[in-house]
């Protein structure tokens, strides 16, 4: 294909209802964009269901705007499309307009976290229904998919859901094990060659040290192995109302030596690998109650405690950089590389 093929994508040589299709397009692609960037600030904040609402309106936007991006005419064969991306797709002006909140059951639900976030909280599960998006045309259904799609008839297998009860993410018992038992080799990563000087270091005020981080994630590996405990010894739990510990009642780790941060850890990680290990599937089903999540199941908290250690490693490989890069006694070449593998993204 040429460039003088993709002239007919140019926005001169279309139709009215075209321009419609590419406004639609735009506007759509925007405000799925926008969604999913509320969506990860709502997991920064911890506020899973919200994170969850977003990230089904996030799926809606971008089922209208693929349906409009296919009715231009513009997802061809594979070949045909490489040719288009080198070229760049033009859509022409677009219109100032809504991109969020567009259909009435999309406000309905957003008026929804607005009371939640207005009371200083996350939706209960009890305020915001399993909801499923139709891949197609973006229809929201809440509660149960009964049948295709009212709007456009696409079967429910093609819809994609988003289930109160995988809020915290949908990794089965064969990948959480694997990656809780990769944490700890993550951890001994990040802090080699750092001497205790520097781990106990806090880049700012608002940044812990990396013992610290440590020493909170062997507090959470401990609250994640008494709730698993509750659901597999103990009929329908309902878990304990306190907290969990904040990273802030992690202070006290920045004066222990690294060593011995790395054991505690070593030693509680153990013990939740040995308790999980070899868990039947109706094990790990097994259901408790959430103040807030509702009805939760194993499968549940374990995503939770790895959505957690997730960010905390990205967060602990950043302050290892910029530790790094602060202190004059490492090499500059040492730095160098970093900054180079940091900020090759892109161009
Ligand atoms: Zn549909």
């Amino acid at each position: 294909m040429h460039a003088d093929e993709l002239v007919e994508l140019a926005p001169h040589h279309m139709t009215d209802s075209d321009h419609e299709t590419s406004q639609m397009f735009a506007l759509a692609s925007m405000g799925h964009v926008a969604y999913h960037l509320w969506a990860e600030q709502a997991r920064q904040e911890r506020r899973f269901n919200l994170a969850r609402l977003f990230d089904a309106l996030s799926a809606a936007r971008l089922a209208r705007a693929g349906r409009a991006f296919r009715r231009l005419g513009w997802v061809r064969s594979t070949a045909e499309n490489v040719a288009s991306a080198f070229s760049g797709a033009v859509i022409g002006d677009i219109r100032a307009d809504r991109i969020t909140g567009v259909t009435p059951f999309a406000r309905e639900l957003l008026a929804r976290a607005q009371r939640a976030i207005g009371e200083g909280r996350d939706l209960h599960a009890g305020e915001l229904g399993d909801l499923f998006v139709c891949t197609t045309c973006g229809e929201i259904c809440e509660g149960k998919l009964e049948g295709a799609c009212r709007r456009c008839g696409t079967v429910p297998e093609a819809h994609k859901a988003f289930r109160a009860i995988e809020a915290m993410g949908t990794l089965g018992p064969h990948a959480i094990m694997a990656f809780l038992e990769q944490t700890e080799d993550a951890l001994r990563t990040l802090v080699a060659g750092l001497d205790d000087d520097l781990l106990s270091r806090r880049l700012n005020d608002a940044r812990p040290s990396l013992k610290e981080l440590i020493g909170h994630l062997t507090d959470m590996d401990a609250v994640f192995r008494q709730r698993a405990w509750l659901l597999l010894e103990t009929n329908q739990p309902t878990f304990p109302p306190a907290h969990p510990p904040t990273i802030e009642s992690a202070a006290v780790y920045r004066d222990q030596p690294v060593d011995a941060l790395l054991d505690a850890y070593h030693t509680t990680r153990t013990q939740t690998l040995n308790l999980l290990r070899g868990l039947t599937s109706a094990a790990w089903h097994r259901e408790g109650r959430h103040e807030v999540y509702g009805v939760v199941n194993l499968l549940h908290q374990a995503n939770w405690l790895i959505s957690l250690e997730r960010a905390y490693l990205v967060e602990m490989a950043q302050i290892r950089h910029d530790l790094i890069a602060a202190d004059h006694r490492y090499g500059e070449a040492n730095v160098a590389n970093i900054v180079v593998t940091g900020s090759n993204e892109g161009e």
